[in-house]
C-alpha cells in the first residue's frame, strides 16, 4: 500500500536505497500535511487504518500509534449521535461497499467538536483484488462552527438570544395555521419599552444593551413556555401564543409583563425603572394573515401608549377608524399649511424688574374648518410624524421674524424648534435667511428647543448649536422640568435662558412640594452662567409671588397674557412703547402692601410675624417659626378678632395665608395701595420686597 509503504521506508535507517521519487512522495505528503489543507488516509481490506496523518493525532488529543491499525469507523461519531449535518450515509457503508465517494461529513469521536470531510476511492491490485481504500481528508471544524454561527445569527437576536424579527415571523404564521387547522386562536403580543430611549441615551449604550438583556431575561421568566418571545429590534418585543386567546388569560398575562418589566434594574451603580405597553391581536376563526395580525397589534399599541403608557390594549375594530381619522387629519395639515390656513398668536413675556414686555413666543394656530381649533400638542406631534414638521417650522419662523420686524427693537421673538427640525443640516441657513428676509437683526430671535434635542448628546447636535450661536440668534431651553431636567445641559450648552415648564412652577406652590427648593436652585446655576430664567404658565398670583421670590428674571403665563394673534401683539408693544397691558388676568383680588407687626396663634403656642401685604382673601406674612403647610392658625393684626388663616404655601420664613372669611380692609386703616391702577402688569404686592 502505497502511503504505508511510504512510512515504513521512512523508518528504515538506510535511506540511500530509498529511490528518489519516494523521498519527495513523502516529503510532499508532509508538507501538505502540514499545511493544515488536508491530510491522507489509508485503510486495508478490513477498514482497518493502514496509514493516518499524525496531524489527525493532533486534533484528536491523542497518539498517533493509537490511531494506526484501528477501524476507521471507530474514529466517526455514529450517525444516530451525530447533528445534522452528517451524510445521509455513513463511512462504514461506503468501505463496505467499496464505491468511491466524496466530501462526506463526519464528526469525529472526540470530547471537542471536530468535523471531517473525507473523500476515498477503493484501491485494487494488478489483477483486481480489492486491497483497500486511500484517501484525502480535510479539517471542516472552523467552516461548520461559523456556519452553525450565522444560521443562529439569522434565526435569533444576537443581544439577547431571543427570536429575531424573522423567526418570529414564522412562528406568527405557523401559529395561525396550525389554529386555522384546529378551529382554534391564537395571539399576538406587541411590546414597547417605555422610557427605554432616555436610559440609553444617558446612561449609554453598554447599560442600554444589559437593560434590554434583562428585561428578555424577565419576559423569558414571565410568558415560559406558554409563548414564543421574540426582539424586533430596538426596545420592540413580540410575544406570540399559539393556544392562548382567552381575554382573561391574555389579560392576566399582559398584566404580569407589566409588573415584572416596571419592577427596577439594577445596573451598574444605577438603579433603572423602565415601563412596557402592551398591544394584544387575537386571531380569529377567519382567513386574517400574520400581517393583518400584526398591523392590529401595532394600532393596538399605539392605543396602549396614548392611554398613558406602561398599560395594554387588547385590538378593536374602531382603532381602524382612529388611524384612518388621523391620517385624514393629516392629510388636512398638509392642505392647511399649503393653503396657508394656519396663523401664529404672540404670548407676551414679561420681565419682573422693569414689567415690561420684552418679547413674544410665537405659537402656531390651526383652526380646522370641520373640527374648529386643534391644538397644537396634537398637531405640532402629527406634523413630526408626517414629515411636514420642517415646512411648518419654516413658516412658523419666517411669520415670527417678520412680524417682530414690525415691534420696538427691544422685544425680542421667540420661535419653537422640534427636535427633528433639530435634526435638519439646512437649519442654520434657514434661519439666516428668514431674518434676512424679515431684516430682523439676528440678536431679536429666540430659539426654543426642548431637553429632547440635547439627549442625543452627540457632536452633531453640538455642532447645530454652535453654527446657531455664531448666527447670533438667542438659545432658550424650553420645558425645563418635564424631562431628565439635568443640570448638566446649563454647563454643557450656552443657553441664554430657561425656561422653567408651568408644571413645575404649578406643583412649587403646592403645600410642601419641593419644586420651589429645585427652582431656586436652577435659577442661582442660571445666574452663574448669566442666563436669564422664565417662568411659564403663570395664572395666580400666589404663583407669580412664588416665582419672583425664587428669583426668576422673566414671567410667561395667562396672568399676564394668553397667546394673541400678530396685531393685537403689535398694538400693545407699540402704543406707548411699554407695556401697557389692558385686560391682562388677574387671579385674585389686588393685594395691598403693609408693613405691619402681628402675631399668629398656631397651636396654643404664639409667634411674632410681620405682614408684607395683604388682601380680602389672604396676606402674605414673614415667621421665624417653622408652620407647617396647610396648618390653620389665627392671624392677630390688632384690628379686631384674629383671622382664621390657612397656610397655602411657605418659602423659607415667607408664609402665604389664605383667609376662611373675608376680611374688611378698611380697618387696617392707614394700609395703602402700593399702585394706583388695577391693570398695571404686576401685582402690587410682589414689589414688596425691593422696597420693604
Ligand atoms: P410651549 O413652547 O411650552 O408653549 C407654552 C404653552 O403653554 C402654550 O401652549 C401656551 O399657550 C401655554 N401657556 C402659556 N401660559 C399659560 C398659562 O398660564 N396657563 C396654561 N394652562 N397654559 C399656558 P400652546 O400654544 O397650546 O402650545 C403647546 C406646545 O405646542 C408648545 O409648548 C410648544 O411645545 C408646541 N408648539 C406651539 N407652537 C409651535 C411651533 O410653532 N413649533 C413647534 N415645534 N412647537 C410648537
Ligand atoms: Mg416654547
Ligand atoms: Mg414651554
Amino acid at each position: 500500500m502505497a502511503i504505508a509503504r511510504l512510512l515504513r521506508s521512512a523508518a528504515k535507517p538506510v535511506p540511500e536505497e530509498r529511490d528518489e521519487g519516494a523521498i519527495r512522495a513523502e516529503l510532499l505528503v508532509a508538507e501538505f500535511e502540514q499545511s493544515g489543507k488536508g491530510w491522507f488516509w489509508e485503510t486495508r481490506k478490513d477498514g482497518s487504518l493502514a496509514y493516518i496523518s499524525a496531524v489527525v493525532a493532533n486534533s484528536l488529543r491523542c497518539e498517533h500509534s493509537d490511531l494506526l491499525d484501528t477501524d476507521f469507523t471507530s474514529l466517526i461519531i455514529s450517525d444516530v449521535d451525530a447533528e445534522n449535518g452528517a451524510s445521509e450515509r455513513s463511512l462504514g457503508f461506503y468501505l463496505s461497499s467499496r464505491v468511491p465517494f466524496k466530501d462526506l461529513v463526519l464528526r469525529a469521536k472526540s470530547k471537542e467538536e471536530v468535523w471531517w470531510s473525507i473523500s476515498g476511492r477503493p484501491v485494487h491490485d494488478d489483477v483486481g483484488r480489492f486491497l483497500g481504500f486511500r484517501g484525502i481528508a480535510h479539517d471542516l471544524t472552523e467552516k461548520r462552527r461559523s456556519e452553525v454561527e450565522l444560521n443562529r445569527l439569522a434565526r435569533f437576536d444576537s443581544l439577547t438570544g431571543l427570536a429575531n424579527r424573522e423567526m418570529m415571523r414564522r412562528a406568527l404564521e405557523d401559529a395561525l395555521f396550525s389554529a386555522s387547522k384546529r378551529k382554534r386562536r391564537c395571539s399576538l403580543f406587541l411590546l414597547d419599552l417605555d422610557r427605554f430611549k432616555s436610559v440609553n441615551d444617558t446612561l449609554g449604550h453598554p447599560a442600554g444593551d444589559a437593560l434590554l438583556r434583562l428585561v428578555s431575561l424577565r419576559l423569558k421568566d414571565v410568558i415560559g413556555d406558554s409563548g414564543q418571545i421574540g426582539r424586533l429590534g430596538g426596545d420592540e418585543f413580540q410575544a406570540v401564543f399559539p393556544d392562548i386567546a382567552g381575554e382573561s388569560q391574555l389579560t392576566e398575562i399582559a398584566q404580569a409583563v407589566i409588573d415584572s418589566i416596571s419592577k427596577p434594574y439594577y445596573i451598574g451603580s444605577e438603579t433603572i425603572s423602565i415601563g412596557v405597553s402592551v398591544g394584544i391581536a387575537v386571531s380569529d376563526y377567519d382567513d386574517r394573515t400574520a400581517d393583518d395580525l400584526v398591523r392590529d397589534a401595532d394600532l393596538a399599541l399605539y392605543a396602549a401608549k396614548a392611554a398613558g403608557k406602561g398599560t395594554f390594549r387588547f385590538f378593536q375594530a374602531d382603532m381602524h377608524a382612529e388611524a384612518r381619522d388621523r391620517q385624514a387629519l393629516e392629510a388636512d395639515l398638509r392642505q392647511a399649511l399649503e393653503e396657508g390656513q394656519l396663523s401664529v398668536f404672540y404670548q407676551p413675556s414679561v420681565e419682573l424688574n422693569t414689567q415690561k414686555v420684552v418679547g413674544f413666543e410665537a405659537l402656531a394656530r390651526w383652526t380646522h374648518p370641520v373640527r374648529g381649533p386643534v391644538s397644537p400638542s396634537v398637531f405640532v406631534p402629527l406634523a413630526e410624524e408626517s414629515g411636514l414638521i420642517n415646512m411648518l417650522g419654516e413658516w412658523v419662523l419666517r411669520t415670527a421674524c417678520l412680524d417682530a420686524a414690525k415691534w420696538p427693537a427691544h422685544v425680542r421673538v421667540a420661535v419653537n424648534l422640534s427636535p427633528l427640525q433639530f435634526a435638519n443640516k439646512s437649519l442654520p441657513s434657514l434661519i439666516a435667511n428668514a431674518l434676512a428676509s424679515a431684516e430682523l437683526p439676528a440678536n431679536r430671535l429666540e430659539l426654543e428647543i426642548t431637553e429632547g434635542v440635547l439627549l442625543n448628546d452627540d457632536q452633531q447636535v453640538h455642532d447645530m448649536i454652535k453654527s446657531m450661536k455664531s448666527l447670533g440668534v438667542k438659545l432658550a431651553l424650553d420645558d425645563f422640568g418635564t424631562g431628565y431636567s439635568s443640570l448638566g445641559y446649563l454647563r454643557k450648552v450656552p443657553f441664554d435662558k430657561i425656561k422653567i415648564d408651568q408644571s413645575f412652577v404649578r406643583g412649587a406652590s403646592l403645600p410642601g412640594s419641593r419644586n420651589g427648593a429645585i427652582i431656586r436652585a436652577i435659577v442661582s446655576l442660571a445666574g452663574e452662567f448669566s442666563m436669564e430664567t422664565t417662568a411659564e404658565g403663570v395664572e395666580t398670583q400666589d404663583e407669580l409671588a412664588l416665582v419672583k421670590d425664587l428669583g426668576c428674571s422673566l414671567v410667561q403665563g395667562y396672568i399676564f397674557g394668553k397667546p394673541m394673534p400678530a396685531d393685537e401683539a403689535q398694538a400693545h408693544v407699540c402704543t406707548g412703547g411699554t407695556a401697557e397691558a389692558n385686560g391682562f388676568v388677574r387671579a385674585r383680588p389686588q393685594r395691598r402692601r403693609l408693613i405691619r407687626s402681628g402675631v399668629v396663634h398656631h397651636q396654643g403656642k404664639t409667634y411674632p410675624v410681620r405682614l408684607r401685604n395683604i388682601s380680602e382673601g389672604g396676606a402674605l406674612i414673614e415667621c421665624t417659626a417653622k408652620l407647617p403647610d396647610e396648618t390653620t392658625l389665627r392671624l392677630d393684626l390688632s384690628i379686631g378678632e384674629p383671622v382664621e388663616s390657612e397656610v397655602r404655601w411657605s418659602i423659607e420664613n415667607r408664609y402665604g395665608l389664605r383667609f376662611s372669611k373675608e376680611l374688611d380692609l378698611t380697618l387696617l386703616g392707614q394700609a395703602q395701595a402700593a399702585s394706583p391702577a388695577p391693570t398695571s402688569f404686576i401685582p402690587h404686592y410682589l414689589t414688596a420686597k425691593q422696597e420693604a
